[in-house]
């Protein structure tokens, strides 16, 4: 008998068929006895083009089904050594932003109140920044692995400071980060000016633009990020557009020339061994991917995500 929660498997339940959590995992309204949590942030009102990553968490959670639980390339076992649960979704006030950035915050600060890593389904950007407050708040400031197509470091989005486009400066103004640790990987496209990019240059943080990336594996890039970490706490935080649109069209702002799902895979495999304190995924948006397939990555790349937290086996 097994002393750890379960996903429900494909030979108990048909796999479209069975409870809708996140790979079909037993659901708790709160984080208590829990080593990882899986969360849903239906947030799109921080979204400055196309909406409808508030169906983001519904649709990973319908498309994680497909997941098996055990890590055939790095012989992870996340259920034989960790439990985890979906608690469920953040209670929003989708008429406004700003009291819904409030109440993420409250809410990570009652998971928090326990020791347990969240993994969270978005939502749009916006989220991460509440999540980041009260991360700061139990670890102190944190290192950052940040991989997106931008740099989401506007002051100001339509003369509003809060918004999908503004959570990392928002961190830096509050002090949550360790400047000298955080990564920015896979940014590009057309911007307003080199600012847009050298900004956090500016303050320590390291740039990594998509033409770096380009026919290389990340591996070796991660290998020098995780040297530099170190064994500080780090929060890993994954924009669904950070991948080319082939890949995941399902989401708000596209940008051409975007990682690989392989490249995706070697950063999230990459992030093995560090002190991560939570990570999410963000910006799918269903209505924009009919198919299922970007949010079926989204579902995936939460999976690598649990299979690289502190105290995960491998086989
Ligand atoms: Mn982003
Ligand atoms: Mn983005």
């Amino acid at each position: 008998m097994t002393r750890f929660n379960q996903p429900l498997g494909g030979n108990e339940m048909p796999r479209f068929a069975g409870p809708g959590t996140m790979m079909r995992l037993p659901t708790q309204p709160t984080a208590e006895g829990l080593d990882a949590c899986f969360v849903g942030i239906p947030l799109d009102v921080g979204t400055s083009n196309r909406p409808g990553t508030r169906l983001g968490p519904r649709q990973i959670r319908q498309e994680s089904s497909m997941i098996r639980p055990y890590n055939m390339a790095t012989g992870a076992a996340p259920f034989d050594s960790i439990q985890v649960a979906d608690i469920g979704d953040v209670p929003l006030n989708t008429f406004d932003l700003k009291k819904s950035v409030d109440i993420i915050t409250e809410f990570y600060n009652g998971i928090l109140a326990y020791p347990c890593i969240p993994l969270s389904l978005g939502g749009d950007h916006t989220m991460t920044y509440p999540i980041l407050r009260a991360i700061a708040k139990k670890h102190g400031p944190v290192a950052l692995i940040h991989v997106d197509a931008h740099a989401d470091i506007n002051d100001e989005m339509f003369g509003e400071k809060i918004a999908h486009g503004t959570p990392f400066r928002r961190a830096y103004d509050d002090g949550l980060l360790l400047n000298d640790k955080v990564f920015q990987i896979g940014l590009r496209g057309t911007g307003y000016s080199p600012e847009d990019f050298n900004w956090a240059r500016s303050k320590g943080w390291t740039v990594i633009q998509a033409e770096e990336c380009w026919w290389k594996s990340m591996t070796p890039v991660m290998a020098d990020i995780t040297a530099k970490i170190g064994d500080a706490p780090v929060y890993l935080t994954y924009d669904i557009d950070s991948l080319d649109p082939a890949f995941a069209p399902g989401t708000g702002t596209v940008e051409i020339g975007g990682l690989t799902t392989w490249q995706a895979l070697e950063i999230i495999r990459g992030c093995a061994g560090l002190n991560l304190v939570g990570g999410d995924l963000v910006e799918v948006s269903p209505p924009f991917d009919p198919s299922g397939n970007t949010a079926l990555i989204g579902a995936n790349l939460l999976y690598e995500m649990l299979c690289v937290l502190p105290g995960v086996k491998r086989g």
